[in-house]
């Protein structure tokens, strides 16, 4: 029987990385990922020989960071497409460089892991070993991010990834019904527990708001992600045709540039296009008189103000009852963006600021739920749309413990056979 392997993410979001062994001890890894918290950033170790290729779901560093570790003293074949290939190492590059984190590997595996990269589009069936086939399904969450079926041993694995099966403004929703039937369902749990407030409610919500902070002079700051998310919420402004001067910055239009070069990875490139060309790409020298003059609209990295030029606006903006800064991503504990949300106080710890100076908002912060993961009801329709075999084994992955379990627990009442993993742990299947 084939053996899968949790070696991360089991019961935390985090160092996604699973390993599946077959009868003839061949093996694949589906994703290898970093954490950002505790002392072990790593996925579990477990021996590896014999690891015939590496397969990625998305970009994000939860899922790519750990992958030059791999790449040490091996060749293996990466599977993956090109837009995640670009967007992983603009990211990996990012995180080696800023890290204080001393990561076993740097640019020498990057560039490795770069030279091992085999192409795969969504759908097409690819024998990868003697063991093993693999094809790649749309997961909707990010541009680029797919699922991955398995076949092994005569059985079929499918791994979600990070998953989305709404629409969004930027791509195209996940789809179950697309999916063959299968033996075993490896499912992320992310939002297992919370719903998502409907999208269309929370972009009028928005753009409303938006709207009253620049007809009282005042700016608006959109701290996000520059991998997606930024994209996603430019799209939205221009959907709702405001004759506000939006500007966008520090990653945010590094990953423009790359997207503009993917036409096929979007919902209406076209649409893209022209709210990338109805934006003004801030430079460092810029920022100051961007928010002197006011009445404009700044989207800017990082989502949780734990650097990058989003910090550089919130010091000239916070002081300022006119203005806003409106958060789109989830605020993890511990990061400065969910101090400010929760107890409007800024915590400035970027080189150039006296060392933890904190600043009371006199702007206003908010939160608004732009998620890119299928929230309770969304994931409960889609896994049960998909068919299964006799087996009906599900993983429940990617999910803090409270969310993970509640998922498996709820499923094994409706006939399913559900686990929340715990890391390190193997299951024959
Ligand atoms: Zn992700
Ligand atoms: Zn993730």
């Amino acid at each position: 029987m084939p053996v899968i392997k949790i070696l991360g993410g089991a019961r935390e979001v985090g160092r996604s990385a699973i390993l599946i062994e077959s009868n003839n001890k061949e093996k694949i890894m589906l994703d290898y990922g970093v954490r950002f918290k505790e002392e072990d950033r790593l996925p579990e170790k477990t021996n590896l020989d014999n690891l015939k290729a590496v397969a990625l779901t998305h970009c994000h560093v939860d899922h790519s960071g750990a992958l030059p570790l791999l790449y040490k003293n091996s060749n293996l074949p990466f599977y993956t497409n090109p837009l995640s290939l670009r967007i992983s190492e603009i990211l990996l590059k990012d995180m080696i460089k800023i890290s204080r984190y001393p990561y076993p590997f740097g640019y020498k595996e990057l560039d490795k892991l770069r030279q091992s990269a085999k192409f795969l589009k969504i759908g097409n069936r690819k024998k990868i070993s003697d063991d093993f086939h693999i094809t790649f399904y749309d997961a909707g969450h990010i541009p680029g991010s797919v699922s991955i079926l398995v076949e092994v041993d005569g059985k079929k694995i499918f791994y979600t990834g990070d998953m989305n099966s709404q629409s969004t403004n930027l791509i195209n929703p996940a789809k179950s019904s697309d999916i063959p039937e299968i033996d075993v369902l490896i499912t992320e749990s992310t939002y297992a527990l919370k719903e998502h407030p409907p999208r269309d409610e929370t972009e009028k919500e928005i753009v409303d708001r938006i709207v009253n902070i620049i007809e009282n002079e005042g700016n608006v700051l959109i701290p996000a992600f520059g991998v997606a998310r930024s994209q996603e919420v430019l799209l939205v402004l221009n959907k709702y045709n405001l004759k506000i001067p939006i500007y966008l910055d520090g990653l945010a239009r590094k990953i423009c540039m790359v997207y503009s070069e993917f036409p096929n990875a979007f919902k209406d490139f076209s649409m893209l296009k022209k709210a990338i060309k109805n934006t003004q790409f801030a430079k460092s020298r810029n920022r100051m008189s961007i928010i002197e003059k006011g009445k404009n609209i700044i989207i800017s990295p990082s989502g949780m103000l734990k650097g990058g030029a989003a910090v550089d606006y919130v010091s000239k903006m916070i002081k300022d009852p006119a203005s806003a800064i409106y958060l789109v991503g989830y605020q993890v504990e511990g990061t400065p963006g969910r101090k400010l949300l929760d107890e409007g106080i800024f915590e400035f710890e970027e080189r150039g600021y006296s060392k933890s100076t904190n600043s009371k908002a006199l702007c206003e912060v908010d939160y608004f739920d732009f998620s890119s993961h299928a929230d309770k009801s969304n994931l409960y329709e889609y896994i049960k749309e998909i068919k299964f075999n006799n087996s009906r084994y599900v993983f429940c992955v990617h999910g803090d413990e409270k969310s993970t379990t509640s998922l498996a627990s709820n499923l094994n009442k409706e006939d399913y056979n559900a686990i929340a993993p715990e890391p390190g742990e193997s299951y024959a299947i």
